[in-house]
């Protein structure tokens, strides 16, 4: 993959540049309802750090970030209130995966019957 776009959708709206639905904020991470939903509950976090994807983030960034990160992730799982019924976590990396936008995030998914796969 080529090197991070600091004009992906992902960083204008960390930026402030694009409007987004708020979830939560933390020093490393910033929550927000996906703007096309494929479930009830449909939320993405994202580093605050310019990672390109998965492997480009837990390679290089830093064990505080990493941390921030998923703490943020359960915050967010927790603060939507899915957590009894349940949710999952997912993270597209690349081609093959659909990656669509070029800064590293993971959506959680909620609301209703997952089966056993989505996306
Ligand atoms: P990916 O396929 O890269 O894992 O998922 C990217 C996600 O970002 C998609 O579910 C898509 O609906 C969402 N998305 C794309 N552009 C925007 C946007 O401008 N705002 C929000 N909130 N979500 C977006």
């Amino acid at each position: 993959m080529a090197g991070y776009d600091q004009n992906n959708v992902f960083a204008k709206i960390l930026r402030g540049e694009i409007p987004c639905r708020k979830v939560l904020e933390t020093e490393h991470a910033l929550a927000f309802h996906d703007i096309a939903p494929q479930a009830p509950v449909h939320v993405l976090v994202i580093p605050k750090g310019a990672w390109l994807s998965s492997a480009d983030f837990y390679a290089r960034a830093s064990d505080a970030e990493i941390a921030g990160f998923h703490r943020a992730v359960a915050q967010a799982a927790e603060q939507l209130g899915v957590v009894d019924k349940g949710y999952r976590i997912l993270a597209n990396h690349g081609v093959d995966a659909h990656q669509e936008v070029p800064h590293f995030h993971m959506h959680i998914f909620a609301g209703r019957d997952l089966g056993r796969m989505i996306k």
